[in-house]
């Protein structure tokens, strides 16, 4: 199996050798994450006994500020997978020209095998092992897959009373009453959506014309799905880990959502009011829906190498917009590219959540609560200015939109870099 870290870096080093004037210095600092954490994770089970999991904390690179992002619960996370999701948020963080440097967490663990007591004990236990590393100046936490604003205020509570202080400002997409900011919970989603809408507007898209397909209908997918189909865009499929459901006619996304949410199953639903009946729709696994035909847009939003150089020749839309962090493997973006699909990358994609975040941590340094307008309207102009850079950046270059992201990136993060001083800085002719 490929290292997720190893392939992160080969794509940062390709998109690099489109940079202009950047100073190998600030490449040789990207490779290596600022500082690695593993630890043992203890919880005591419900039934008296104890089970011991691996956690990481990687703090990828703090050049532009704290560094910053979310905590995973899967049974698939590996010290490669956080290192490869804390150089994507660095590379993020650039992007959207938020003041964070990059890092990220995760517990190999199946939270779906918890109770709900259990997965209070796991949170804090987890905190416990990491609270020397974090905090509101250094490394902020925030959720991702199978952690939630509960899960948040957990960690919160409990680095509360590690440090014997508030310190609302060391984790984002906590719940409001914890400080959390409104408008967090959907804000990936929002992201993505400005994203489309941007490249909707430049290519004369007709709402109804375009068909959606999501892959993962949790945090980031339903909120993308949501948004969309408000707008007229037919999500004509959606799934989960368990499989997924399509339908010709497209759903009505409110009522998957309440379904999913209601009984933790996806569903073939319409409700009015909280009366749900079942509508005609076809069972899908997850493999048929990348590979659907007749599918305008594409949106990954559930986990790392679902299109791969296996099946990147058969996907049908010709546009893919990352919600999940690296769904696209790199040996797949040349097939995608030769077959003039254009992939609205991660680290583009889904940055409004750390955008989000970062209003949070603002709100919680100065003592405010932003209304939702304000975040919804701020969160616009970053996601729209960023997405038009980039858009721009690869029109003029005549690169894909993936490598003018990092370009993009790139240029802040070796500004940065070259402020604090390097080498060219220094050396005297
Ligand atoms: P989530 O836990 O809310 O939802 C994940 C969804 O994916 C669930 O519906 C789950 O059933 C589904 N899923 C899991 N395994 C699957 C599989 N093999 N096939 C299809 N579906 C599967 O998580 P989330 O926060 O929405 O995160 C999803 C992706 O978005 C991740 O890659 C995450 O890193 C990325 N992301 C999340 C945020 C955020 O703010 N939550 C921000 C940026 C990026």
């Amino acid at each position: 199996m490929t290292d997720l870290f190893d392939d992160a870096v080969r794509r940062l080093l390709e998109a690099a050798e489109h940079a202009d004037d950047l100073d190998p210095e600030v490449l040789e600092l990207l490779q290596h994450p600022k500082a690695s954490l593993e630890v043992a994770v203890p919880l005591r089970m419900d039934d008296g006994s104890l089970r011991v999991f691996r956690g990481y904390r990687v703090r990828h690179n703090d050049a532009r500020g704290p560094t910053k992002g979310g905590i995973r619960f899967h049974p698939a996370v590996t010290r490669a997978e956080v290192t490869a999701l804390a150089l994507w948020m660095t590379l993020k963080c650039a992007v959207v020209g938020v003041p964070f440097g990059g890092g990220k967490g995760g517990v190999a663990v199946n939270p779906k095998e918890l109770s709900r007591l259990e997965l209070e004990r796991l949170s804090r236990s987890f905190v416990e092992q990491i609270a020397d590393h974090i905090g509101a100046e250094t490394d902020i936490p925030a959720p991702d897959v199978y952690t939630n604003a509960m899960v948040m205020g957990w960690m919160t509570d409990e680095f509360a009373k590690i440090v014997r202080r508030h310190e609302p400002g060391a984790f984002t997409g906590k719940p409001i009453e914890l400080g959390g900011s409104v408008g967090r919970s959907d804000a990936t989603g929002r992201g993505a959506y400005h994203c489309l809408k941007v490249l909707e507007h430049r290519l004369g898209w007709e709402a109804d014309q375009v068909r959606v397909a999501v892959q993962g209908f949790g945090n980031g997918g339903q909120a993308v799905a949501r948004l969309l189909a408000a707008d007229g865009y037919r999500v004509v499929a959606v799934s989960d880990s368990q499989g997924g459901i399509y339908r010709d006619e497209g759903f009505d996304v409110p009522s998957l959502i309440h379904m999913k949410n209601e009984s933790r199953r996806l569903q073939a639903v319409y409700c009015e009011g909280s009366v749900c009946e079942f509508v005609e729709a076809d069972q899908i696994t997850n493999d048929q829906l990348l590979e659907l035909d007749e599918i305008d847009v594409l949106v990954p939003a559930a986990l790392e190498n679902q299109i791969t150089a296996d099946n990147a020749a058969r996907i049908s839309a010709n546009t893919i917009v990352e919600v999940a962090n690296g769904p696209t493997s790199p040996d797949a973006d040349p097939i995608l590219a030769g077959n003039g699909v254009r992939v609205v990358p991660d680290i583009l994609a889904n940055a409004g959540g750390v955008t989000v975040s970062y209003f949070e941590w603002v709100q919680n340094r100065n003592g405010l609560q932003w209304t939702e307008r304000q975040v919804a309207d701020r969160l616009a102009d970053v996601m729209t200015l960023a997405a038009q850079d980039v858009y721009d950046l690869a029109t003029t270059r005549d690169i894909d939109l993936r490598t003018a992201a990092y370009v993009h990136a790139l240029g802040r993060l070796g500004a940065a870099v070259q402020a604090k001083g390097t080498h060219r800085f220094f050396s005297v002719e």
